[in-house]
């Protein structure tokens, strides 16, 4: 694990949890409720990417598959210029692509390969969210396993991009509120909450007063269980 390597939330508590930051040669998911604060991470993560070593980032670049048509270009800019960062090559360091169903965001991310294989700047790769086109196609007790099988062999092809590439992967995964009661439940699991059958680190972000949130690690292999606060602020997450 010696080359993994780190990019800053520009939460110290956030990154604390995370044992320094977001981690390369890993699948990250960001699972919670609506609103709780995922996209907001994953619009962060894509400006601090570009950050120099010192500053937390890895000088490098960020895909961004947006499933949902939230990628909000004016966000970055905010959260760019706060970092000291000009905001019109901020946004030019981060390729958004809107994928339109399930499809479509398997075959953009099939594609993805020769894209980092030639630019080795690319050292994040966004996938916000990355459940929602499964669940809206393949709803329906009868589709469960359809869905499964075809969201595992996407997730399985994300976490090798990030081990392949020495990247980051980060992927989001809206559930409902409540989420404990559905651990240990593999057959709740499927599709309907985290995404417990793939290697990664499990992160859920839970709504607390006003514009902070709770960010709880879930059984990360390396990385010890806690919770930690942090605020979505008009310049981006921050303690
Ligand atoms: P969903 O599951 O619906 O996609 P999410 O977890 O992605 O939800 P976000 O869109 O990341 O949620 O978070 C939305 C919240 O972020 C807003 O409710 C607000 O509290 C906060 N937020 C968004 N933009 C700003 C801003 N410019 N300034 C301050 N807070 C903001
Ligand atoms: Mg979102």
């Amino acid at each position: 694990r010696a080359s993994v390597k780190k990019i800053t939330t520009s939460s110290q508590a956030l990154d604390g949890l995370l044992g320094g930051g977001i981690e390369t040669r890993t699948m990250t998911e960001l699972f919670g409720e609506f609103g709780s604060g995922k996209t907001q991470i994953c619009h962060q993560i894509s400006v601090n990417v570009q950050l120099p070593p010192e500053k937390g980032g890895l000088a490098g670049k960020a895909l961004y598959i947006d499933t949902e048509g939230t990628f909000r270009t004016e966000r970055i800019r905010a959260m760019a210029s706060a970092l000291g960062l000009d905001p019109k090559e901020a946004l030019s360091n981060i390729m958004s692509i809107r994928a339109i169903n399930t499809d479509h965001q398997i075959a953009i991310v099939e594609e993805l390969q020769d894209l980092i294989a030639k630019d080795d700047r690319i050292k994040l790769v966004v996938v916000d969210s990355v459940t929602s086109h499964f669940r809206a196609e393949y709803s329906g007790r009868e589709n469960l396993a359809a869905r499964q099988q075809k969201l595992n062999r996407h997730l399985h092809q994300l976490v090798r991009l990030a081990e392949i590439y020495d990247l980051a992967v980060v992927v989001t995964n809206q559930v409902m509120a409540r989420p404990d009661m559905f651990y240990g439940d593999p057959t709740v699991a499927v599709g309907g909450h985290t995404l417990y059958h793939v290697p990664g680190i499990r992160v859920q972000i839970k709504k607390s007063r006003g514009n902070r949130r709770i960010a709880r690690m879930v059984d990360a292999p390396h990385l010890p269980e806690g919770e930690v606060v942090f605020s979505i602020t008009n310049v981006g997450i921050r303690d």
